[in-house]
């Protein structure tokens, strides 16, 4: 199957080429034909797996092909969690409709509202936005959402978890009865299924494998080592293989400095990600990670959601997640779109309890390795993981942070705590 077989215009067909696409991802295929008919879409679908020219190409189709009116209204309105991921949708809108002559632009918190307003003023066809700095704008009456014809809810589970849900709601209220609406979201919760249940009339449903479950393109190994010993393994994994572009994750926004700052007083070119950060210094690491000029990025689970880093060859678990279902997310940054990508993870005593957890997850025992000269203390005692998340608990929804700061109105909850890892005494309470 080619994308001129999925009925898709002669413009969009030379911008899919432009990118080097030949054969379109599963959910391509299912999703825009089912969007090009007009009716609405749920769709289970995370990152790397195409989702986003999923979605993208038949509203830009349905838009171009739709009739035009007077002066540039927004006509199709699509949702993110992140300020990255609302870039990297942006970005794709552009690409791939840069055949078209329709107007785009993606307004996110953080950053000067004036440049935004400005665009929303001279008129745009399509807005993608995050949630918090929409209603902000929108409250101001500087954006007029009443001639939306289609809506995007991407990556619908992080708005939920991140606290977006009241802000969507009252976004949903200054919208057109009548529209198309498209959900994607990577798991479904009972919250998910209750905003479908509003939200999509006889939806189109699309569910496709969730990719690095199985893995097959990723290889994922186990160093086991002791706590004190992670940072010198790492900085040694790294020079020993000659890695370029690895992504680290840590567990909290303190953790990621700590690593950052230690790894390039060795030499090895490293930055931190994460939602304390300015938006200048996060675009900034990420274009010098993706354009190869940066060795090392150190990110958390929020920051790292939906980049958009092709062919990512290395991901190091530093820490392991305290939810299982973000090992997943964490390895799906490798190995995207056919390519071969490895990913570690360094296991200390205390992290055993995660470990078997993430592997019950994804239903295999992973290789376990020992490097030379790092062999773990056999008589090693575990200590507590201090969880860092506000609200305390820990599960799925429980005080995820948006990493976002002010700008999403400071609605979302705080990212992990930077407090460093609390060291108790003996054994005690691990997180499993
Ligand atoms: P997404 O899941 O939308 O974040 O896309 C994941 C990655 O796959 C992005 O880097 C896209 O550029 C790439 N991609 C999307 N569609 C295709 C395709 N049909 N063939 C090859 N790569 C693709």
């Amino acid at each position: 199957m080619t994308f001129s077989d999925l009925g898709l215009r002669a413009e969009l067909l030379r911008a899919v080429e432009a990118q080097g696409y030949t054969v379109p991802t599963p959910i391509q295929r299912q999703a825009i034909p089912a969007v090009l008919e007009g009716g609405d879409l749920l769709a289970s679908a995370q990152t790397g797996t195409g989702k986003t020219a999923g979605f993208t190409l038949p509203m830009l189709q349905r838009l171009a092909g739709g009739p035009r009116p007077g002066r540039r209204e927004i006509r199709a309105l699509v949702l993110t969690p992140t300020r990255e991921l609302a870039a990297q949708v942006g970005e794709s809108v552009a690409d791939y409709g840069r055949h078209l002559t329709l107007k785009s632009h993606v307004i996110f918190g953080g950053v000067g509202q004036q440049p935004q307003v400005d665009a929303i003023r001279n008129g745009l066809d399509v807005l993608v936005a995050t949630p918090g700095r929409l209603l902000d704008l929108q409250q101001q009456k500087h954006v007029d959402l009443s001639k939306v014809e289609i809506l995007v809810l991407d990556e619908a589970d992080r708005m939920l978890d991140m606290g977006f849900i009241h802000d969507i709601k009252k976004i949903l209220r200054v919208l057109p009865e009548k529209r198309q609406n498209l959900l994607f979201s990577a798991t479904f919760s009972d919250e998910i299924q209750a905003l479908a249940n509003k939200l999509l009339e006889r939806p189109a449903m699309i569910e496709v494998a969730r990719r690095n479950t199985t893995a097959e393109l990723v290889d994922q190994a186990i160093y086991r080592v002791d706590r004190e010993k992670k940072r010198e393994l790492l900085a040694h994994l790294i020079s020993q293989h000659d890695w370029h572009q690895v992504l680290v994750f840590t567990r909290t926004k303190h953790g990621a400095n700590r690593l950052a700052e230690q790894l390039s007083k060795q030499d090895i070119p490293a930055m931190a990600i994460h939602g304390n950060k300015s938006q200048s210094a996060r675009t900034k690491a990420l274009s010098a990670f993706k354009t190869g000029d940066l060795q090392v990025l150190v990110a958390t689970d929020i920051a790292a959601r939906g980049l958009d880093i092709e062919e990512l060859p290395h991901v190091v678990n530093f820490e392991l997640p305290n939810v299982a279902e973000d090992y997943v997310h964490r390895i799906g940054r490798t190995g995207r779109a056919g390519s071969e990508g490895q990913a570690v993870s360094l296991v200390c005593v205390d992290e055993h309890g995660l470990l078997k957890g993430i592997e019950r997850l994804i239903k295999r025992d992973l290789e376990k390795r020992i490097e030379p000269g790092f062999e773990p203390d056999p008589n090693a005692k575990p200590e507590p993981i201090e969880n860092g998340r506000n609200r305390g608990g820990g599960g799925r929804g429980q005080g995820r942070g948006n990493g976002q700061g002010r700008g999403q109105g400071g609605r979302g909850r705080n990212e992990q705590s930077q407090a460093p890892r609390r060291r108790r005494g003996g054994g005690g309470r691990r997180q499993a």
